[in-house]
């Protein structure tokens, strides 16, 4: 109990005061077996939302028609939601309606997973386990609670979650459990695809990232929105799975290292889309994919580099090293040195804050009018496209003396 903040306790002594039953469930109770810190902790009573409402001084109607109010307590939020079960499920994401239950095994038997599935209450320290969800836990397995194919057909996000669930604990996939996924993909099909990306980060953010993405492919489920990734021959694929989980806990840099020899920054960018990333995500995304494949550039001059840099931007740099170096580890570890120097060029120009773009320059569009005579025309593009290829060969020319003869020089030979 040490775990657990006051004032959630404090909200479960209230409701049991009341006469309620009350319980901690969900991942808090999952943690709390496990020994690991929880990160939230869930509040689930036989008490109805109104008298949830009343038994506090502040509170806020989350969700009222699910039956979830969040307590406000001592400054904390508690979620406090009434035993619930499900009607019957239409749309493959939600169940049609819910009714309110007196019994906290009725409510646990809507849950996902049996390691999902347990409550715990702190007041006597009472855990209520019905479907085995410690034995899993110790056995290290996701096991549906019921009928596996069921609750997959209910709500097609649950197998997604399965998989994350087993990468991010470290867990396998009970047999049963497996093998209702192919039958019931078509359900999965119907999940909006935000909710599909949040379950995706997860998975390739955890530690046995390659394990899930390996299993996503293996049970069908990566085909539905990562064809790219699903139909890659196995060597690419298992190159690319190696690659994410090298690289650092960064989702545009675990998604570029994954996707960086599977497809281009075209693609790229439309698979972040359509995983409704934003739109910045899929943007750098794009780009990182684009120029991840740095050993290309191991006999590049600097002017070579820094324009490679401007079309990247100095920001991502620190990523694309971090794809670069993830990509080459798996592919071709011989070369990791040889990389590793030209990380280094790459940081040092970085470093020297060369200017990289127009707004850069030390003459601005006003100065380059003045200089050529003209006001506001094509030549004044044209100008600056000349100026700003001339700095990128040598930042040292970036002073607005040198730029104005050089512009001069320009216009002289063009003029012609
Ligand atoms: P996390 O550490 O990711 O927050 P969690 O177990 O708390 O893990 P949540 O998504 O926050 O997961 O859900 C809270 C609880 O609600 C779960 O433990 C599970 O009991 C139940 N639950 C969540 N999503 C579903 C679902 N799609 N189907 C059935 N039960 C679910
Ligand atoms: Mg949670």
């Amino acid at each position: 109990n040490a775990d657990i903040p006051k004032p959630v306790l404090d909200v479960i002594a209230r409701l049991r005061e009341l006469g309620h039953a009350v319980y901690l469930v969900g991942g808090c109770v999952r943690d709390m077996v496990r020994k690991v810190h929880p990160k939230d902790f869930d509040v689930a009573t036989s008490a109805l939302p109104e008298e949830v409402q009343r038994a506090f001084r502040k509170v806020i109607p989350t969700g009222i028609q699910h039956g979830t109010v969040t307590v406000v307590q001592a400054g904390m939020h508690v979620e406090v939601t009434t035993f619930r079960s499900e009607g019957d499920y239409l749309d493959g994401r939600r169940p049609s309606s819910v009714a309110f239950e007196r019994d906290i095994v009725k409510d646990l038997s809507r849950r996902d997973f049996t390691i999902n599935a347990m409550a715990y209450n702190p007041l006597d320290r009472e855990l209520v386990d019905p479907f085995g969800g410690q034995t899993d836990l110790q056995a290290h397995v996701i096991r549906c609670v019921g009928s596996a194919q069921e609750r997959f057909s209910e709500d097609g996000l649950r197998p997604l979650r399965a998989v994350r669930f087993a990468a991010v604990l470290g867990f396998t996939l009970e047999s049963a459990t497996r093998d209702a996924i192919p039958a019931t993909l078509g359900v999965f099909r119907k999940v909006a695809l935000e909710r599909v990306r949040e379950e995706l980060v997860k998975t390739l953010m955890s530690p046995r990232a390659t394990f899930g993405m390996e299993l996503l492919a293996d049970t069908g489920l990566l085909d539905v929105f990562l064809p790219e990734v699903a139909r890659a021959n196995a060597e690419a694929a298992r190159l690319a799975r190696t690659a994410a989980q090298g690289s650092p806990v960064i989702v545009e840099v675990r998604m570029a290292a994954l996707l960086a020899d599977l497809v281009d920054r075209t693609r790229a960018r439309e698979i972040g889309l359509r995983l409704k990333f934003p739109n910045k995500t899929a943007d750098h995304v794009a780009l990182l994919v684009e120029h991840a494949k740095l050993e290309e550039h191991v006999a590049d001059a600097d002017p070579a580099l820094r324009r490679m840099l401007a079309k990247l931007g100095l920001a991502l740099l620190p990523h694309l090293i971090d794809v670069a170096r993830a990509r080459i580890s798996a592919r071709a570890p011989d070369r990791v040195s040889e990389l590793e120097a030209l990380f280094d060029r790459l940081e040092a120009l970085a470093d020297a804050k060369p200017p990289l773009s127009a707004k850069e320059l030390a003459l601005t569009g006003g100065d380059i009018m003045a200089t050529l005579g003209v006001g506001p025309s094509p030549i004044v593009g044209e100008a600056t496209r000349f100026l700003m290829d001339s700095v990128l060969d040598d930042p040292g020319l970036n002073t607005a003396e040198t730029l104005k003869t050089r512009l001069q020089e320009w216009h002289a030979r063009t003029a012609k």
